[in-house]
C-alpha cells in the first residue's frame, strides 16, 4: 500500500509492483498535484547531502534509457546550470566548485566574459564570474511520472484517486487502511505522502520525523525561443534563478519559508522581489508575469532523505523528506526501497554511485529511544 501519488509514490509503486500487490492511494482527484507538479524539472547531481547526493547519479541510468514502452519521449535534455556572483562572493563560488563530484560529472569556474556569452543579458557590472555544471539537464517531469505509472500499471498495481487516507490500524503483522470509502488490508505500508508525512505517520501512531514543508515560489515571464540556449542560472547565495522554458523564463525567488502542510498560493511581495532581483543582473526588464505557483519542498531535520522501516513499526516504510531534489533522485530512491522491501541486494547502480542505506535510514531519528 503507498500513500502519496506524487513521484515519490509513483516510483514507490512502480518499483515495488513486479514484487507483490501494490495499491497506490491519492487524496486528489489527480496525482502529481501538489510539490511533483510545481518544480523547476532540474537534474543536477551537486545538491544535498552526503546521503542524498549519490541518488542522482544512480539515476542517470534510469533517465538515459528507460524501461521499454514507459515513455514516448526522451526523459532528460540539455540544460546546463550556471551559478553567477558578484565580485564580493567570488569565495562562495570557489567553495562549490572544491566540492568533490560523482565519477563522470564537473563543475567548470568560468570567467565574466564566458558567462556574458552564455547568457548575453546579464549585465556584466553584476557578475563576476560564473561556475557551470554542464550535466545539469531538464527533466520532462510529466513523463517522467507517467512512466513510473504505466510500469506499475503494467503489473497490475491499482491507483486509487479522491481517496483521502483517514485511519490506519495495525491488522495482525500487517495494516488496515482507511480511506473515506473503502477499507484495505496491506503487509506493508509506504508514506510518500510529501508534505503529509507526519501527518499520516500519526494516523498509524508511528512517531513522526519532525519533517518541515517550506515555500517555494515559481512563475513564467515572458521570454523568446532566442534564449532556448541559456543554462539555468542561479545566484550563488539561492537569492533568484531562471531559465528558459519554451518562450517564456520560468524564475523563482528560491525562498524556503517554513509552511503548514496544504496547498500555498504565491504571495505577491515573494514574485515582486524575484523580478527585482532579476531586474538587477539582466536588462529582462520583467514587467509581466504569465503565470506563478508555490509548492511546498519538505525537508526533515538533517536535510537528507528519508528511505526505509520504521525501527519501532514493523511493516512502515518511510518515502519523505524529498526536499528540493525528489525528480532527480526518484529512479534510485523508488529502487533503495524496493531493495528494502524486498530485502533484495542494492541494484547495481546504487552501490557503484556509493548509494549508503544508514545515511537515508529513519533509524537516525531513532536512536535517542532505541539505545
Ligand atoms: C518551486 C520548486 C522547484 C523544484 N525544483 C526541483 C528540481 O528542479 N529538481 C528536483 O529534483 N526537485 C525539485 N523540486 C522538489 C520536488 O518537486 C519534490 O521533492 C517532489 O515533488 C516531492 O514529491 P513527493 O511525492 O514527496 O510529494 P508530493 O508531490 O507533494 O506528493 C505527496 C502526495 O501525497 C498525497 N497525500 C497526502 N496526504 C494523503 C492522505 N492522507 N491520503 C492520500 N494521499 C495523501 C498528496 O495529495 C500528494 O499528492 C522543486 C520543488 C518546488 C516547489
Amino acid at each position: 500500500m503507498v500513500i502519496g501519488g506524487g513521484m515519490a509514490g509513483v516510483s514507490a509503486a512502480a518499483h515495488l509492483a513486479p514484487h507483490g500487490r501494490v495499491t497506490l492511494i491519492e487524496a486528489e482527484s489527480s496525482l502529481a498535484y501538489h510539490t511533483t507538479g510545481r518544480s523547476a524539472a532540474l537534474f543536477v547531481v551537486n545538491y544535498g547531502g552526503h546521503g542524498t547526493r549519490p541518488l542522482a547519479a544512480a539515476s542517470a541510468g534510469f533517465f538515459a534509457d528507460p524501461p521499454e514502452g514507459a515513455t514516448d519521449a526522451p526523459l532528460l535534455t540539455d540544460r546546463g546550470l550556471l551559478w553567477i556572483a558578484d565580485g564580493t562572493r567570488m569565495d562562495a563560488l570557489r567553495t562549490i566548485a572544491a566540492e568533490p563530484q560523482p565519477a563522470g560529472y564537473e563543475t567548470v569556474l568560468v570567467d565574466a566574459a564566458t558567462a556574458l556569452e552564455m547568457v548575453p543579458r546579464l549585465r556584466p557590472d553584476r557578475v563576476a564570474g560564473g561556475l557551470i555544471e554542464p550535466q545539469a539537464r531538464d527533466i520532462d517531469v510529466a513523463g517522467l511520472h507517467q512512466a513510473f505509472v504505466r510500469v506499475a500499471r503494467r503489473h497490475g498495481s491499482e491507483i486509487a484517486t479522491s481517496s483521502p487516507v483517514t485511519s490506519i490500524r495495525r491488522d495482525g503483522s500487517g495494516w488496515q487502511v482507511i480511506t473515506r470509502g473503502d477499507t484495505f488490508t496491506a503487509d506493508v505500508v509506504v508514506n510518500a505522502a510529501g508534505a503529509w508525512g507526519d501527518t499520516v505517520a500519526a494516523l498509524a501512531g508511528v512517531r513522526p520525523i519532525g519533517l518541515e514543508p517550506r515555500r517555494r515560489t515559481a512563475f513564467m515571464v515572458p521570454g523568446s525561443s532566442d534564449f532556448a540556449d541559456w543554462p539555468f542560472v542561479i545566484d550563488v547565495d539561492h537569492l533568484f534563478y531562471f531559465k528558459p522554458d519554451g518562450v517564456q523564463i520560468l524564475c523563482s525567488l528560491a525562498e524556503e519559508e517554513p509552511d503548514e502542510p496544504g496547498d500555498p498560493r504565491p504571495r505577491m511581495e515573494d514574485v515582486a522581489l524575484a523580478i527585482e532581483r532579476i531586474n538587477a543582473v539582466t536588462d529582462l526588464d520583467i514587467r509581466t508575469v504569465n503565470s506563478q505557483w508555490t509548492g511546498l519542498r519538505t525537508f526533515a531535520p538533517d536535510g537528507e532523505l528519508v528511505i526505509g522501516e520504521d525501527p519501532e513499526q514493523r511493516g512502515f516504510y518511510w518515502l519523505v523528506g524529498l526536499g528540493g531534489i525528489g525528480i532527480a533522485t526518484s529512479p534510485a530512491y523508488g529502487s533503495l526501497l524496493a531493495s528494502l522491501v524486498t530485502g533484495a541486494r542494492l541494484a547495481p547502480e546504487l552501490r557503484e554511485a556509493g548509494v549508503d542505506p544508514q545515511l537515508l535510514s529513519p533509524a537516525r531519528f531513532r536512536e535517542t529511544v532505541a539505545g
